[in-house]
Protein backbone atom coordinates (compact mmCIF):
# COMPACT_ATOMS: atom_id res chain seq x y z
CA UNK A 1 0.00 0.00 0.00
CA UNK A 2 1.42 3.43 -1.03
CA UNK A 3 -0.74 5.92 1.00
CA UNK A 4 1.98 8.16 1.34
CA UNK A 5 2.44 10.92 -2.06
CA UNK A 6 -0.35 8.74 -3.75
CA UNK A 7 -2.27 11.27 -6.53
CA UNK A 8 -5.55 11.89 -7.28
CA UNK A 9 -7.11 10.63 -4.33
CA UNK A 10 -10.78 10.75 -3.89
CA UNK A 11 -10.20 13.19 -1.19
CA UNK A 12 -7.70 15.32 -3.16
CA UNK A 13 -10.35 15.22 -6.52
CA UNK A 14 -13.39 16.44 -4.04
CA UNK A 15 -10.92 19.44 -2.96
CA UNK A 16 -10.63 20.13 -6.35
CA UNK A 17 -14.20 20.38 -7.01
CA UNK A 18 -14.65 22.86 -4.47
CA UNK A 19 -12.35 24.78 -5.51
CA UNK A 20 -13.48 24.81 -8.78
CA UNK A 21 -16.78 25.40 -7.49
CA UNK A 22 -15.32 28.60 -5.63
CA UNK A 23 -13.84 29.70 -9.29
CA UNK A 24 -10.29 29.40 -8.17
CA UNK A 25 -7.30 29.00 -10.39
CA UNK A 26 -4.70 26.07 -9.22
CA UNK A 27 -1.96 23.92 -10.39
CA UNK A 28 -1.60 20.27 -9.53
CA UNK A 29 1.64 18.55 -9.19
CA UNK A 30 3.60 21.25 -8.13
CA UNK A 31 7.48 19.10 -8.08
CA UNK A 32 9.16 22.29 -8.48
CA UNK A 33 7.53 23.61 -5.23
CA UNK A 34 9.07 22.23 -1.71
CA UNK A 35 6.88 18.89 -0.70
CA UNK A 36 5.34 19.09 -4.36
CA UNK A 37 1.82 20.62 -3.02
CA UNK A 38 -1.12 19.16 -4.02
CA UNK A 39 -3.07 21.44 -5.43
CA UNK A 40 -1.03 25.51 -5.62
CA UNK A 41 -1.24 28.94 -6.90
CA UNK A 42 2.32 30.21 -7.52
CA UNK A 43 1.40 33.55 -8.87
CA UNK A 44 -1.14 34.03 -5.83
CA UNK A 45 1.22 32.35 -3.35
CA UNK A 46 -0.69 29.58 -1.99
CA UNK A 47 -0.37 25.63 -1.74
CA UNK A 48 -2.99 23.52 -0.77
CA UNK A 49 -2.15 19.65 1.10
CA UNK A 50 -4.71 17.20 1.13
CA UNK A 51 -3.85 14.88 4.07
CA UNK A 52 -4.65 11.34 4.71
CA UNK A 53 -5.67 11.53 8.63
CA UNK A 54 -4.34 8.40 9.38
CA UNK A 55 -1.32 8.24 7.32
CA UNK A 56 -0.83 11.95 8.55
CA UNK A 57 -1.51 11.81 12.38
CA UNK A 58 -4.42 13.78 12.32
CA UNK A 59 -4.22 15.01 15.85
CA UNK A 60 -7.66 16.52 15.95
CA UNK A 61 -9.46 14.13 13.77
CA UNK A 62 -12.89 14.29 13.50
CA UNK A 63 -12.99 10.42 12.66
CA UNK A 64 -11.86 9.66 15.81
CA UNK A 65 -14.15 11.29 17.40
CA UNK A 66 -16.79 9.57 15.60
CA UNK A 67 -15.15 6.63 16.47
CA UNK A 68 -14.37 6.06 13.07
CA UNK A 69 -10.50 6.30 12.13
CA UNK A 70 -8.53 2.60 12.68
CA UNK A 71 -6.40 1.81 14.81
CA UNK A 72 -2.53 1.42 13.88
CA UNK A 73 -2.90 -1.67 12.42
CA UNK A 74 -1.94 -4.93 13.90
CA UNK A 75 0.59 -5.96 12.10
CA UNK A 76 3.83 -3.69 11.90
CA UNK A 77 2.54 -1.81 14.84
CA UNK A 78 6.29 -0.05 15.42
CA UNK A 79 6.55 0.26 11.36
CA UNK A 80 3.17 2.96 11.55
CA UNK A 81 3.94 4.13 14.97
CA UNK A 82 7.77 5.42 13.48
CA UNK A 83 6.25 6.19 10.14
CA UNK A 84 3.80 8.18 11.32
CA UNK A 85 5.71 10.91 13.48
CA UNK A 86 7.90 10.82 10.38
CA UNK A 87 5.49 12.03 8.44
CA UNK A 88 4.56 14.19 10.59
CA UNK A 89 7.91 16.25 11.09
CA UNK A 90 8.14 16.00 7.14
CA UNK A 91 5.20 17.96 6.56
CA UNK A 92 5.79 20.71 9.27
CA UNK A 93 9.30 20.66 7.15
CA UNK A 94 7.43 21.15 3.71
CA UNK A 95 5.18 23.94 5.30
CA UNK A 96 8.12 25.90 6.96
CA UNK A 97 9.71 25.73 3.79
CA UNK A 98 6.87 27.09 1.48
CA UNK A 99 6.36 29.62 4.03
CA UNK A 100 10.21 30.84 3.66
CA UNK A 101 9.31 31.28 0.32
CA UNK A 102 5.78 33.18 0.84
CA UNK A 103 3.62 30.85 0.37
CA UNK A 104 0.30 30.70 2.35
CA UNK A 105 0.10 26.83 3.03
CA UNK A 106 -3.18 25.68 3.87
CA UNK A 107 -3.55 21.45 5.25
CA UNK A 108 -6.68 19.97 4.30
CA UNK A 109 -7.50 17.01 6.60
CA UNK A 110 -9.61 13.82 4.81
CA UNK A 111 -11.99 14.21 8.06
CA UNK A 112 -12.79 17.81 7.01
CA UNK A 113 -14.84 15.99 3.63
CA UNK A 114 -17.49 15.01 6.03
CA UNK A 115 -18.63 18.45 6.28
CA UNK A 116 -17.68 19.69 2.33
CA UNK A 117 -19.62 23.28 3.47
CA UNK A 118 -17.39 23.84 5.86
CA UNK A 119 -14.49 23.32 3.84
CA UNK A 120 -15.58 25.81 1.01
CA UNK A 121 -16.44 28.74 3.36
CA UNK A 122 -12.59 27.72 5.13
CA UNK A 123 -11.06 27.62 1.63
CA UNK A 124 -12.81 30.52 0.33
CA UNK A 125 -11.83 32.06 3.72
CA UNK A 126 -8.58 31.09 3.49
CA UNK A 127 -7.63 31.19 -0.05
CA UNK A 128 -9.86 34.79 -0.11
CA UNK A 129 -9.60 37.48 -3.09
CA UNK A 130 -6.19 36.41 -3.66
CA UNK A 131 -7.03 32.50 -4.48
CA UNK A 132 -9.98 33.47 -6.30
CA UNK A 133 -11.02 34.00 -9.59
CA UNK A 134 -10.55 37.62 -11.04
CA UNK A 135 -11.09 39.74 -13.77
CA UNK A 136 -8.26 39.48 -16.16
CA UNK A 137 -6.01 42.62 -15.74
ZN1 LIG B 1 -8.96 13.89 10.51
Amino acid sequence: MRAVGQRNTLPELAVRAILRDLGVFYRLKNRDLPGSPDIANRSRGWAVFVNGCFWHGHKNCAKTKAGLRPRLPASNRGYWGRKIPENRQRDARKCGDLRQRGFRVMIVWECELRNPAALSGRLRRALGSSGVCEAKE
